[in-house]
């Protein structure tokens, strides 16, 4: 797919709307003949006041068209669109088309099992891929009812927003669905492995791959409990009954985001059905996802935005909620805790880039813009300003407001101020300050202690500036005990004698911001941090130093004595956004000298310390591994010679053959015979990763071949063969990579489109060519008019980090 479709301008919806409503839609797929097409006959019924408007439309090709039984001519679908000319009144229009499956995570993904070689295809529709599917007047405030009908392989199920019957084999009738956006009518159809249970009058499934159908099999009590506590929780707290008729969670492969949460059948990524052993940080996000997306059904699919600037009514509500019910209803009681790991950097990173916005009001003005919003900010601090939304206004007031807004605009759209107004009729008091300050207004404070002067100095970014009030806790050491105050800030200056105790301001995420540590504070935790038992306490403290690094406000070098006191290994997931990656790639660098080998050494020691089969002696594990630079050790752990308490797995395994690969100490043909003996899709994206890991120039062509779109690989095995390029100790090799970088990154809009683009131009940086010359590439080719805004967007923002990281190392220089 390429980018030969124009992105629907915010005003040319607005125009459409006034002109249109749509009535319904009736769908035929042939999903049965071709393995690269698929048919799709669309009828839609609407009404016009009459005028010119299009229909959207990314096919193959076209078959016929008729409007109201007239002929229209194909020839005129340009760039996605096909004009039409409607007449006042009500409107047939049937479009038969042969669409395209596709490999990119968007329209319908069709994948191929490497386990068993069978296909599977899902519907991601979001935020502009419907008409890849179907024909459609693609905008989120044009809801109609669908009703789909199906042909498939004899072998397949097919799944979608309504119940579906399977009257003869390989026809699949789906009931109407109430109405629905575009973007979030899907289909799920394949040999899938499925399970069904009821709750409180609604019928739930799950699903996987056939070859996922064991490791399903074992989690679907703890998914179906949680499934109907949330439900319970959510009918409690919203006294509105979920309306979608069947609740179907569907794990597919390949799958861009975490989940997406389509009516009545909810898509995540299957990586969510566990083949490996994880950690409880994996079970949480899990948990935290599961809930995020049932909160959709309220927020999201009863009302929508009526424009993607409001996706925070979606994102920031979903975020909030998903982690609220998860902690207070299911056996992850230490939601919040997760996600202050997990999340927090991930919003307030986001929120110091120049690309930074306003939660509320993003002012998208068209979808692609939008979709470089579903950010940190939308997400995380989103949910941190509701959550103090939800502690000014009290439970009763909050969800009256709520409630309001979902009875009057059910199965509608609505808008910001149609929220707000519900909340004044529910009794709020004026929320004209908080809004301005926390909703409209983009960046975050910066407090800070001046301890000789016994003041918290509240000062907002030049570029945006604010006056918000805070009221947080601070975290203070005596002798080794932490206690709590309560604190408000509510101008430049607080008063707040802290002594000569070390402060952490804000642990508990009362509030947001940048919280600095001071240097008093930063030479204390370096003695206390081995003894703080408190979860939450100790991410505050994290996220804290986090901070401080980001805005060159402490010594990397002081940041590596911490990591030594205590390696962060209780955020057990390894992922982009959490600490133990963020020591890996920033920390490491920054402090230079044997690093690496200090990381690796407190990794050892605490996998020795470690009970045996603890999470923390399984984290300890993974971050020994990957910061490793002893092949034989590695190979002694890749034979199966673990710690007790630890068993050999494919993830464990593959993870060492990743990191023998960079180290040079495997070859191409050792990782191909990996994969051929357990051919998964794990092992696929994984065996990408090392074979683009390996210091030779011909793994680095492999790489980059898959990068230009020599090679087509499916989504995940381009981000894996982009991560596993740049690697420390092969600057030889890679160094001219920078320079072809930045030649061919704009090219790659000929090659992908939507979500991968982006994924794929930043998995790709440069990431390792940490130097005034990477930044000046950088910022030249952020200088053309003509970069894509989505490439545009990952750019800046990696601009923005290397300028930071140049920033520390200027003011920290290494003796
Ligand atoms: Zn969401």
């Amino acid at each position: 797919m390429t980018s030969q479709s124009r992105s629907l301008q915010r005003t040319e919806a607005q125009e459409r709307r006034a002109l249109l409503s749509v009535t319904s839609y009736d769908i035929r797929l042939d999903l049965a003949s071709e393995e690269e097409t698929f048919g799709s006959v669309t009828t839609v019924r609407f009404t016009s006041h009459g005028g010119p408007t299009f229909v959207d439309l990314k096919p193959v090709r076209v078959k016929a068209v008729t409007l109201d039984g007239r002929r229209v001519d194909p020839a005129l679908l340009d760039r996605g669109r096909l004009p039409l000319d409607t007449e006042d009144g009500e409107h047939e229009l049937v479009v038969d088309a042969v669409m395209p499956f596709r490999n990119d995570g968007e329209g319908l993904h069709r994948s191929v099992d490497p386990a068993d070689g069978r296909h599977y295809v899902y519907g991601m529709s979001f935020m502009d891929a419907a008409p890849s599917i179907f024909a459609c007047f693609d905008q989120p405030d044009l809801k109609a009812p669908y009703t789909f009908h199906v042909r498939a392989p004899h072998d397949w199920v097919v799944l979608g927003n309504a119940p579906a019957t399977n009257p003869e084999p390989g026809v699949w009738e789906l009931a109407t669905t109430p109405p629905l956006s575009t973007y979030f009518v899907t289909l799920v159809a394949g040999p899938y492995h499925l399970l069904r249970d009821e709750h409180d009058g609604i019928p739930l499934g799950l699903s996987a791959r056939a070859s996922l159908a064991a490791d399903l099999d074992k989690d679907a009590d703890e998914l179906f409990t949680m499934t109907r506590q949330c439900f319970d929780e959510f009918h409690r707290l919203f006294g509105i009954r979920y309306p979608f008729g069947d609740y179907h969670q569907a794990f597919v492969p390949e799958f861009n985001a975490g989940a997406m949460e389509n009516p009545g059948c909810v898509t995540l990524r299957d990586q969510l059905v566990f083949t490996s052993r994880v950690t409880r940080g994996a079970r949480v996000l899990r948990a935290t996802t599961v809930a995020h997306e049932m909160a959709h059904q309220w927020f999201g699919n009863i009302v929508t935005p009526q424009w993607w600037d409001d996706l925070w009514l979606n994102e920031s509500f979903a975020e909030y909620m998903g982690n609220r019910v998860t902690a207070d209803v299911t056996q992850y009681d230490d939601a919040w805790v997760h996600q202050a790991w997990a999340r927090r950097q991930w919003g307030l990173v986001a929120d110091q880039r120049p690309s930074t916005h306003p939660v509320a009001g993003n002012g998208a003005v068209d979808a692609v813009a939008a979709l470089q919003d579903f950010d940190g900010i939308s997400y995380a601090k989103g949910s941190s300003v509701l959550k103090q939304l939800n502690a000014r206004l009290g439970d009763r007031v909050f969800f009256d407001g709520v409630i309001d807004h979902l009875d009057r605009h059910r199965f509608d759209n609505a808008t910001m101020q149609d929220l707000f107004s519900s909340w004044e009729k529910a009794g709020a008091p004026d929320l004209g300050s908080f809004t301005t300050g926390w909703l409209r207004t983009a960046g975050p404070d910066t407090v800070a202690l001046d301890r000789p002067a016994a003041t918290l100095r509240r000062t907002s970014p030049p570029e945006h500036p604010a006056d918000r009030a805070h009221v947080l806790r601070v975290a203070r050491a005596d002798k080794g005990t932490w206690r709590t105050t309560e604190v408000r800030i509510e101008g430049p200056e607080t008063p707040f004698d802290a002594g000569d105790h070390p402060v952490i301001i804000d642990p508990y995420e009362d509030s947001w911001g940048v919280f600095p540590p001071d240097r008093l504070t930063v030479g204390a935790l370096k003695t206390l941090l081995p003894s703080i038992a408190d979860g939450a306490l100790l991410a505050g403290v994290w996220n804290a130093v986090r901070s401080a690094l980001h805005t060159a406000a402490i010594d990397p070098a002081d940041v590596m004595d911490l990591v030594e006191a205590r390696l962060p290994v209780e955020d057990t997931e390894l992922t982009a956004r959490h600490t133990l990656p963020w020591v890996l790639s920033t920390v490491v660098p920054l402090a230079g000298g044997d690093a690496l080998a200090r990381v690796h050494a407190a990794a050892l020691r605490r996998l020795e310390t470690s009970p045996a089969g603890s999470e923390i002696q399984l984290a300890a594990l993974r971050t020994a591994v990957a910061s490793g630079s002893d092949p034989q050790r590695l190979e002694t752990w890749l034979a199966g010679s673990l710690p007790e308490g630890i068993e050999p797995d494919l993830d464990l395994r593959w993870r060492v053959l990743v990191r023998l690969a960079a180290l040079g100490a495997t070859d191409a043909a050792t990782l191909d015979a990996a994969l051929a003996d357990e051919p998964t899709t794990v092992s696929r994206v994984e065996h990408t990763r090392a074979r683009a890991s390996l210091p030779t120039a011909e793994a680095k062509e492999y790489a980059w071949s898959r990068f230009t779109g020599e090679v087509d690989v499916p989504n995940y095995e381009l981000e894996a063969a982009g991560l596993g390029m740049w690697r420390a100790g092969q600057e030889q090799l890679t160094a001219p990579y920078v320079a072809r970088y930045f030649d061919d990154l704009p090219g790659t809009v000929a090659v992908r489109a939507g979500w991968v683009l982006a994924q794929a131009g930043d998995a790709f940086f440069p990431e390792g060519a940490l130097d005034e010359d990477t930044l000046a590439r950088t910022e030249a080719l952020l200088s053309r008019a003509d970069l894509d805004l989505s490439l545009r967007r990952r750019l800046s923002d990696r601009a923005d980090q290397l300028r930071r990281m140049l920033a520390v190392r200027a003011a920290y220089p290494r003796s």
